[in-house]
């Protein structure tokens, strides 16, 4: 038996939030989709069927995960650890530390992972990356240097 405490908040929002219009449509898609229902429900009942719907979901739930930068399984026990944010700290001589500092590497983490898909991911790796002929490259020997001015 149901307190008295329980069952009156239930029949004072029943009564407020429950418009007759919305159940009507409820009633309408159930009649539309009732066939898939029951053969959605003949099929859970096979075992064969069950093993591979798990199968299909850890997978899918694994493609999320990476494309999240969050940790996985996969099938055969490796873990794809996490992918937490680490700074950079680039050498070279065009000044990426100055371009890109720590708070701008942290945004390009976080944003590249909120795509949430490798496509999106893929697609803006590739708007960045501008393609160049290779250029010459200038020997620091003087020597050889010289050898070329003369010829
Ligand atoms: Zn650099």
């Amino acid at each position: 038996m149901l307190d008295s405490d329980q069952s009156d908040p239930y029949e004072d929002s029943g009564s407020e939030f429950v418009p007759s219009e919305e159940e009507s449509e409820v009633n309408k898609t159930k009649g539309t989709s009732s066939e898939e229902i029951q053969e959605e429900k003949t099929r859970k009942f096979k075992p064969k069927k069950r093993i591979r719907h798990e199968q299909n979901w850890r997978r899918a739930a694994n493609k999320r995960k990476r494309c999240t930068g969050e940790e996985f399984t996969t099938k055969s026990g490796k873990t794809v650890l996490s992918k937490p944010f680490l700074f950079f700290a680039c050498a070279c001589k065009n000044k990426c530390h100055v371009l890109l500092p720590e708070e701008r590497q942290r945004e390009q983490h976080t944003n590249f992972y909120a795509l949430q898909s490798f496509d999106l991911q893929t697609s803006y790796l590739f708007s960045l990356v501008k393609v160049v002929k290779k250029l010459r490259k200038y020997t620091e020997n003087e020597n050889s240097k010289r050898e070329t001015t003369k010829k």
